[in-house]
């Protein structure tokens, strides 16, 4: 391990209590995407004290820390802040006070973690040489937030840098560390879809065009989608999270509305499955008599999320060098969606973004070794179904281990990323 690692680490055992309190606090306010105001406002007020040149408001309530130390490369360590819309129901003495948000995603541990790696950085600048770019992220949970920070110039403000560092809490117990190189992350597209009909009694169904029952239909047809059209060899899911029509057993109503989640990892697939849910949709309005075309829009859309596999490769060795080589591990693919490779797209450069575990090991019912708990996940040798994961009312990160990797790993990478002084 480089000796400007080991140094800048030393300082951590100081800080973890006041990073806890940070965290509580910031995990008892929630904000959801775009409203992060309070959120950025304490970054913002921490990441001044510690020394860096902040600026607030980039892209709606983003926060931008800089430190230029001297020749050498720009890295940028983004973190995302917003929270969902969930009631939490961990019942923990630091859950939510906001009725109905919860940081259900972990984004509060990636802020608190950025905001623990500033503050070793800082303190071991005489180490090491460049600058760092530090990004606090609105709105990851609508895929807007990174867009947003670039189109308020992001890169014309605060200079391009060579390489984008994030992390993300997982499901996994808390001491391991996994990434993927490579296609990383899938791609999304939330879908509307309004059917017409014409509503009328329920007594005289021959009367109206049952938008309820075209519906319906359309519901069943898109599962032959993943089922039909998508090879073996390839992946795909459409998910309908939501059916809404009518509002009383004996009215047909006018419309009906679905929306779709799709999550797919070429752009051949996702040109695919988006034609294919207008098609259905159109189909089925059509068999139903429906006198107008479905309407089609847009909720939320996320492109493939691509791990550059050389600095993956270098940035997860130097992360196991710090922790021990055998916490890293690959978990593969996921079918959940990142907008943080937004941020490398629009500069052209690489992104390197890995998962740390924040779960006490007790909760996988299988031994206290987060390694081998690691190994029986991905093996199918312990059942995960029952461990309450990201965007659930029950996600509980253990606090003070969670920070103690999440700070280590961010700070790693942005050493082994930084020059030396
Ligand atoms: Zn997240
Ligand atoms: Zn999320």
């Amino acid at each position: 391990m480089a000796a400007s690692i080991t140094a800048a680490l030393a300082g951590l055992g100081a800080i973890r209590g006041d990073l806890a309190d940070f965290y509580r606090d910031l995990h008892a306010h929630p904000e959801l995407s775009d409203q992060e105001h309070r959120t950025s406002g304490e970054i913002a007020r921490r990441a001044t004290a510690l020394g860096y040149t902040v600026t607030e408001g980039v892209g709606g309530t983003g926060v931008v820390a800089v430190l230029a130390n001297g020749a050498g490369p720009t890295v940028m360590l983004r973190a995302d802040i917003d929270a969902l819309p969930i009631q939490e129901t961990t019942g923990l003495p630091y859950a939510s006070k906001n009725d109905g948000v919860m940081h259900a995603c972990g984004h509060d541990m990636h802020a608190t973690c950025l905001l623990g790696a500033l503050k070793l950085l800082i303190d071991a600048r005489s180490s090491w040489a460049g600058t760092i770019l530090a990004v606090f992220q609105p709105a990851e949970e609508t895929g807007r937030g990174a867009q947003e920070m670039i189109d308020d110039n992001l890169f014309e403000r605060f200079g391009t840098p060579e390489i984008v560092l994030a992390q993300h809490t997982a499901p996994f117990p808390v001491g391991v560390v996994g990434g993927h190189a490579g296609t990383a992350a899938a791609a999304t597209d939330a879908l509307r879809i309004i059917m017409h009909g014409r509503g009328g009694h329920g007594s005289r169904p021959e009367a109206t065009i049952d938008p309820v029952v075209m519906a319906a239909a359309t519901v069943m047809r898109l599962q032959t989608i993943v089922s039909r059209e998508i090879a073996a060899d390839d992946a795909a899911v459409v998910t309908v999270g939501c059916l809404r029509a009518g509002t009383k057993d004996n009215i047909i109503p006018d419309e009906a509305e679905l929306q779709l989640n799709i999550r797919t990892f070429t752009p051949q697939t996702r040109e695919k499955v988006v034609a294919s849910v207008h098609r259905i949709a159109k189909a089925e309005a059509a068999a139903a008599g429906a006198e107008w075309e479905p309407d089609i829009s847009v909720i939320d859309t996320f492109p493939v999320m691509f791990n550059d596999p050389d600095a993956m490769a270098r940035t997860l060795t130097a992360i196991g060098e710090t922790l021990g080589p055998d916490k890293v591990f690959d978990p593969g693919r996921i079918t959940g969606s990142e907008d943080a490779g937004n941020l490398a797209t629009a500069a052209g450069v690489p992104l390197c973004y890995w998962m740390f575990g924040v779960l006490d090991p007790e909760v996988f019912g299988g031994g206290s070794d987060p390694v081998q708990l690691v190994h029986d996940m991905l093996s199918g040798t312990i059942d995960v179904k029952s461990v309450p994961g990201p965007h659930t009312s029950g996600y509980a990160p253990a606090v003070d281990p969670s920070i103690t990797v999440g700070v280590t790993a961010m700070t790693t990478a942005a050493l082994t990323w930084l020059g030396t002084a």
